[in-house]
């Protein structure tokens, strides 16, 4: 349809087809509405031989997102962990599923497993490779033009990461806070086994995460300042596995035959906005921060669910009612989440005397106190309990 005519060819049209994008999109069309989701860079084919470096903690209410999307039970090799340990040097707190009364506090999965199982539900509405050039708005709709075509659509949703172009081009301000941390990410062999265990090692300079893999591998995310993470990446098999192996103070037991390592840059990001007019951000273009909490897709699956709630019924996806109840539902409780996150890596990155004494005591405090350490993991987790 050119631009002109009076009904716009779209009822919305997702930019970025990560896990967000792809998600989105899938809620969308399901939901009856007319879809595009456009993508620069199709993923890599799924090869179940080899292992996606980038793997995520997903919550029991992301979970149920995708389960209701339908896409859970092809997401291949997942693996549910039933406890959680999180310990620095003077005290340490756990979590078990039963505890919480669930079967499992989450699941650990692959990035390249969650989009295998979502872009076939999504081939159909989507162009790939495909690149927004640029958008125009206007009162009752956006005129996106993606590889030099003008498509009109009542909604634009930018699901295109942390750089997001949309989100620069509208100009949203964004409060962004580059850490000095990179995070080093590798697979490794653990011995003694990772008993369905997630680890939080909180450690001047930076927090070592620990998810359990299907194959009874462990996937690590290692935090760590310049110039120690260069000087990491560069050491060689054993020397990685035993430099990690004491900063896990042993806990994990013998470690071997990592996987090539990669590094991150890390950043604390929040969109001063998550709609302009007629365009809604989700996912990274909206917020990013620090992987230690394994919060970031998990807010961003929580956005989708929120911009499917909020557009529920409406005739006009873009109009100000839905872009205000999405927008009400989601900015202020992210940016709950984003500082609570940035003063646990402030507190537990401490090396003064003091804070180390404070998080000791609300570590040890907090283990002491099973309902109220139960109700914290609750609501991070988003398990809702009976
Ligand atoms: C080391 C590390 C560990 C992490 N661990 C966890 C964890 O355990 N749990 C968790 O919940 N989160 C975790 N995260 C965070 C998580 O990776 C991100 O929050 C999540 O991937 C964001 O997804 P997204 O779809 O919003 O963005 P992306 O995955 O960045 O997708 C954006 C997409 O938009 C496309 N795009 C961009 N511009 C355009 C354009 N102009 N036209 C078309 N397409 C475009 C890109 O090609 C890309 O595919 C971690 C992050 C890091 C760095």
């Amino acid at each position: 349809m050119s631009a002109g005519a009076a009904t716009p060819d779209y009822d919305a049209i997702v930019v970025g087809g990560g896990v967000v994008g792809a998600a989105a999109a899938l809620g969308l069309k399901q939901a009856g509405r007319r879809v595009l989701l456009a993508e620069a860079r199709a993923p890599k084919p799924w090869e179940a031989n080899q292992w996606d470096p980038r793997v995520y903690a997903l919550s029991p209410a992301s979970i149920a997102s995708l389960s209701a999307l339908g896409v859970w039970a092809d997401v291949p090799r997942p693996q549910a962990f039933t406890a959680m340990r999180v310990w620095d040097r003077a005290s340490a707190l756990d979590w078990s599923a039963d505890d919480l009364g669930v079967p499992a506090l989450g699941q650990i999965v692959e990035d390249a497993a969650l989009l295998h199982a979502l872009w076939p539900q999504v081939e159909t509405i989507t162009r790939c490779p495909a690149s927004l050039s640029s958008f125009e708005a206007a009162d009752d709709h956006v005129a996106v033009t993606i590889d030099g075509e003008t498509l009109r659509s009542r909604l634009l949703i930018a699901a295109d990461g942390a750089q997001s172009p949309i989100r620069k081009q509208l100009g949203i301000a964004v409060s962004s806070k580059p850490y000095p941390a990179r995070a080093v990410v590798a697979h490794l062999h653990c011995v003694a086994g990772h008993a369905d265990t997630a680890w939080q090692r909180f450690a001047p300079p930076g927090p070592i995460g620990v998810l359990p893999l299907s194959d009874g591998r462990v996937s690590v995310v290692w935090s760590l300042d310049a110039p120690d993470d260069a000087r990491v990446l560069g050491l060689d098999d054993d020397g990685f596995c035993n430099e990690l192996c004491a900063a896990l103070d042993g806990q994990l037991g013998h470690l071997s035959d990592p996987s090539p390592r990669l590094s991150f840059p890390l950043r604390l990001q929040h969109a001063a906005q998550y709609t302009h007019g007629r365009v809604a951000l989700v996912g990274d273009a909206a917020h990013s921060l620090h992987p230690l909490a394994g919060q970031g897709l998990n807010l961003g699956l929580a956005d989708v669910q929120a911009l499917l709630d909020a557009a529920a019924g409406a005739d006009d996806l873009g109009a100000p009612q839905v872009m205000a109840r999405y927008a009400r539902s989601k900015r202020a409780a992210n940016a709950r989440m984003l500082a609570l996150t940035d003063a646990l890596y402030r507190l537990f990155g401490a090396r003064d005397p003091l804070r180390a004494g404070l998080r000791a005591w609300g570590l040890n405090t907090l283990n002491g106190l099973p309902v109220v350490k139960a109700q914290l993991a609750a609501q991070a987790l988003g398990i809702t309990r009976q």
